[in-house]
């Protein structure tokens, strides 16, 4: 089931775009049902559980941070995932600088941005975001490689405002990338899709959506 869910996923899915299969609570049975798949590319919001999977899963998965972290437990997670995706503050930014400069390796992020109608959604507003780019200290990470952006639309039915919340976030990531960002390769993730919303988040521009339910939830 969970390779069938896979499969009808990638079938839809652009050449350019990537697919982060969401395995937070699920055990590591499934995650290498999914493996078994062909899927390498996994996706948790825990630290903790995401110490314990991947000391128990195979080494080539490669594993995405997508949930809110705290600062003091950035050392269980940067250099062990390949991308951050959720840095929402400006403390955390610097925390995992800080560790990551500690390790002597470079950690590939994303910033967060809330586009979300919802207020319990993180993220920088469109404002903090200005305000960080803007400081000399962003232009001195060193150990930071900020690779693009990620969102989440509204949990709503409305189809038109989840287009137009994946739309804004298309806007500020375009304009990140003709700007601060301009002839910087790094800068190429636009974070945005889950089970319900990605056919959407890619008609508006998405490169790399994350998917749980859709994958791991037995339908028939
Ligand atoms: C859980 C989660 C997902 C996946 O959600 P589904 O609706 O189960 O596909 C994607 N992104 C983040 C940040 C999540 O926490």
């Amino acid at each position: 089931m969970i390779a069938a869910n896979i499969l009808s996923i990638k079938e839809k899915l652009p050449a350019d775009v990537a697919l982060v299969a969401v395995s937070k609570l699920q055990n590591p049975e499934s995650v290498l049902e999914a493996y078994a798949a062909g899927q390498r590319h996994f996706g948790e919001n825990r630290a903790q559980e995401f110490a314990f999977k991947q000391a128990r899963l195979p080494a080539d998965i490669v594993w995405h941070f997508i949930g809110h972290l705290q600062t003091n437990k950035v050392k269980m997670v940067v250099g062990k995932a390949e991308l951050i995706h959720s840095v929402d503050s400006e403390r955390l930014l610097w925390a995992i600088e800080k560790e990551a400069l500690k390790q002597g390796i470079q950690q590939d992020c994303l910033l967060e941005v809330h586009i979300a109608v919802e207020e319990s959604k993180s993220g920088f507003s469109k404002e903090e975001l200005e305000a960080l780019i803007s400081q000399p200290e962003f232009r001195r990470l060193q150990s930071v490689k900020i690779c693009g952006i990620m969102g989440m639309a509204s949990f709503v039915s409305d189809e038109q405002q989840i287009r137009a919340e994946f739309r804004r976030l298309k806007h500020i990531y375009d304009r990140l990338q003709q700007s601060v960002f301009a002839g910087n390769p790094d800068f190429r993730y636009l974070s945005m899709g889950m089970s319900g919303d990605w056919p959407i988040a890619i008609e508006e521009g998405s490169t790399l959506i994350r998917i749980g339910s859709q994958i791991f939830t037995k339908t028939d």
